[in-house]
């Protein structure tokens, strides 16, 4: 049976409901432990235990100066121990802000008149692809609004563009996707593309503010956005991102429902999604949403610290709708994946850049201007890893990053030599001669650390093969 997106209820699919808001309140409003049973949570985090939403509602319920610390510190703990020093980087890469919905909170919406409406062509896509290759950019995710337009044939069309396009030394090794929900083919016509991870965020798992900020248009059904990354699950998609926009609901809600999301994965598919996108609502073209709910500062850095300790496995992104300070901050509470060189104007990374941005030509602020090589220069010189490594993905070894974690010495050795190996190629072929120089410092420090693990020798040779013009090396 196909079912559509204007009359699909969860009921239809015999699944069930994995959102119970009622469960989720009588956490929040009852969930409390004093500061021993925070410490036990915190530590029972830190032997990489995925919380339960009663432990995750307690430590959301914490707000004792000191507890909270204690909190920020455990997420700090837990991310040295279970991610490293490695930052992966990524692009995103706007190709159509066509869009028939009516998202109260997006610049791209139907009825937003002073949007231009761009939807690149084949040329356009590759001057984009090329400009963000010329950056240093191994990894994009393609964004598009909801249109006819924007079928799973469109864009699975757009993937193999980007895939094709190769300048100099560099390529685009992985292309990830965020885009409106499919049926089972359409996911399945998508992944035939080659694509890494499906990121769809249901936005708010409160369904009355759901319905209040959808107003029009496929979106406004609430069930099959939830249910969107199943079916992308039963095509074979088995790498997903799921998120929430921070801001249109009581962050607190939004966590638990975060949580909840993943249980639901676990338990029917028995691994967990890929990454966790947490963006906070930015300005846009004629926003209008109520105030009442935006998060702050103080509460985006606790909620990110209980996101971390809720579910270590799970890949964390922290794009540049967050300033500079703010990314310098959350980067240590947990965060794996940034983006950086970021230009949200259609066609915009081909162009000059401008100092100001156009918001008829975006979907929303950013309040991260810096260059891929500014952040990548800042990551070098704080001591974190940058990575651009794409090689689990390209030898099939699926469920990355659930390996990453399960198959003990996985990291040091495939994770941490694979991004040395793609910073030396970057350095190689796209830095400056100060970022090479600490670069290279960092690498060679770096291989020191992992003087005794046995591919050493092996990756001190790749890295000369690298600096002898040899490119996409890994293990
Ligand atoms: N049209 C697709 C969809 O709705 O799933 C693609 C999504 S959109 C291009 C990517 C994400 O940006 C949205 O899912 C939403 O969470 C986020 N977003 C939209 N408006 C925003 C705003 N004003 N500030 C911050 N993030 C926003
Ligand atoms: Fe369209 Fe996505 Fe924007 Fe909603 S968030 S208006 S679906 S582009």
């Amino acid at each position: 049976m196909i079912y559509r997106p204007e009359n699909y209820s969860i009921k239809d699919q015999r699944m069930k409901p994995f959102i119970d808001p009622d469960e989720i309140w009588n956490f929040i409003n009852t969930a409390k432990g004093d500061k021993s049973r925070i410490r036990e949570i915190i530590k029972a985090s830190l032997n990489k235990k995925r919380l339960s939403l009663e432990e995750t509602a307690i430590l959301l319920n914490a707000d004792d100066p000191e507890l909270i610390e204690e909190i920020k510190e455990g997420a700090r703990t837990l991310k040295e121990r279970v991610y490293g020093e490695r930052i992966v980087l990524f692009a995103p890469l706007y190709v159509g802000d066509l869009c028939t919905n009516n998202c109260q909170y997006c610049g791209f919406r139907a009825e937003n008149k002073g949007m231009k409406r761009i939807t690149l062509s084949r040329e356009e896509l590759i001057g984009e692809t090329t400009a963000l290759i010329d950056q240093g950019h191994k990894r994009l995710i393609l964004v598009y609004g909801e249109h006819p337009k924007y079928s799973a044939d469109f864009i699975a069309e757009t993937v193999k563009i980007v895939y094709s396009v190769k300048h100099d030394n560099g390529e685009i090794r992985r292309v990830n996707i965020n885009a409106a929900p499919f049926d089972i083919n359409g996911f399945r016509t998508i992944k035939d593309s080659g694509i890494g991870t499906f990121q769809i965020f249901q936005e708010t798992y409160h369904e009355p503010t759901y319905q209040k900020v959808h107003l029009g248009g496929i979106k406004r059904n609430y069930d099959w956005r939830l249910t969107s990354l199943d079916r992308a699950q039963e095509a074979g998609i088995d790498d997903v991102g799921i998120g929430a926009l921070f801001g249109l609901y009581d962050w607190r809600f939004e966590v638990l429902g975060l949580v909840r999301h993943v249980n639901h994965f676990e338990a029917v598919y028995k691994v967990g999604p890929h990454t966790i996108s947490f963006p906070r609502i930015q300005n846009a073209l004629s926003l209008n949403i109520d105030k009442d709910h935006l998060v702050k500062d103080d509460e985006f850095v606790r909620l990110v610290s209980i996101l971390r300790l809720a579910v270590p496995y799970t890949g964390m992104i922290l794009t540049a709708r967050e300033p500079h300070h703010i990314r310098d901050q959350i980067l240590r509470f947990g965060v794996s994946q940034i983006d950086g060189g970021t230009n949200l104007e259609l066609g915009g990374y081909s162009k000059e850049k401008k100092d100001t941005q156009d918001l008829t030509m975006e979907q929303f602020q950013i309040n991260d201007n810096r260059s891929l090589n500014e952040i990548m220069d800042e990551l070098i010189k704080t001591g974190y890893i940058p990575s651009f490594c794409t090689a689990c993905y390209r030898l099939g070894r699926t469920g990355e990053h659930f390996m990453e974690f399960s198959v003990p010495g996985f990291i040091k050795r495939f994770c941490s030599p694979n991004a040395l190996l793609t910073l030396a190629e970057y350095l190689e072929d796209y830095a400056p001669t100060d970022t090479k120089e600490n670069g290279y410092k960092l690498i060679n420090q770096k291989i020191s650390q992992l003087a005794q693990h046995q591919n050493v020798d092996k990756l001190k040779e790749k890295v000369q093969l690298v600096k002898n013009g040899k490119r996409d090396l890994y293990f």
